[in-house]
């Protein structure tokens, strides 16, 4: 059986949420739509997302990293959030193993996301039915689009091909290469649900920071161990520049 799924290069993710916005843009005005979105730029703003970016620091200083982590449905092999629905509206398609939501059968119950271990589903807060990745479902079986741009929006948005996608199961494909020599990983394998989705691990690199970098005993603008005051008199930049 030919399963589609997402690898994710978290040692090439720079965070620039691309695939976030593409993805909300394509499905907000396509055949997931429409997206909601409350008071987007208020206090406690809400909305449904299909994926999101997690960044977070690891490490201890000075020898810490940014991750950026990309995350959304992972069309489980063996999804928990379709057996749980009493309606029978998640369900996951036996010609290409992407799972997804019947929303004319969905009574928004919330037992697929209860049962998600990943957190991975949304429920719409206008439609009341729950949404998520369809892997651009309506893009990737769309003949009349060029081949080449039959792919999810996220995969055709990033900036530095951190996503990829193909069938995981066939193992010539570009994505179970990526896997295999990289080190690709399945999220909490423990589940047993069998994640399609993988990441590829950041490589390992020595940071290199030279000590004045971080204690600038040495900056070169002090003069007698302090540094200069500007004049007040003087019109400074931001004066200068200020609207
Ligand atoms: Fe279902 Fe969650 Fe797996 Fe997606 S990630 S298939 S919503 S269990
Ligand atoms: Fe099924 Fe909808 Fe309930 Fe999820 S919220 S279990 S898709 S009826």
């Amino acid at each position: 059986m030919t399963q589609l799924a997402l690898v994710i290069d978290l040692n090439v993710c720079v965070g620039c949420h691309a695939c976030v916005t593409s993805c909300k843009q394509w499905n907000t005005s396509g055949a997931a739509g429409t997206l909601s979105d409350d008071r987007p730029y208020g206090a406690d703003p809400t909305g449904t997302f299909f994926n999101r970016v997690q960044t977070f620091e690891v490490g201890e200083y000075p020898k810490t990293e940014t991750v950026h982590f990309p995350k959304s449905c992972l069309h489980c092999e063996d999804p928990p959030c379709v057996p749980v629905c009493p309606t029978g509206a998640s369900y996951k398609r036996a010609e290409d193993g992407i799972v997804l939501v019947d929303y004319d059968k969905c009574i928004g119950c919330k037992y697929c996301s209860w049962a998600c271990p990943y957190g991975a589903r949304e429920l719409d807060e206008h439609q009341k039915v729950m949404k998520k990745c369809t892997l651009c479902v309506d893009r990737i079986t769309d003949a009349s689009l060029p081949q080449a741009e039959r792919k999810p929006a996220c995969v055709m948005a990033c900036p530095t091909s951190a996503r990829l996608f193909g069938d995981i199961h066939d193992p010539d494909s570009e994505v179970s290469r990526a896997i295999r020599e990289h080190g690709g990983y399945a999220l909490m394998p423990e589940w047993g649900t069998q994640p399609a989705n993988h990441y590829l691990p950041r490589r390992r690199t020595e940071l290199a920071i030279h000590p004045d970098e971080l204690d600038r005993q040495d900056n070169p603008l002090k003069v007698d161990g302090k540094l200069p005051r500007p004049a007040t008199s003087e019109p400074s930049l931001d004066d200068v520049t200020s609207w």
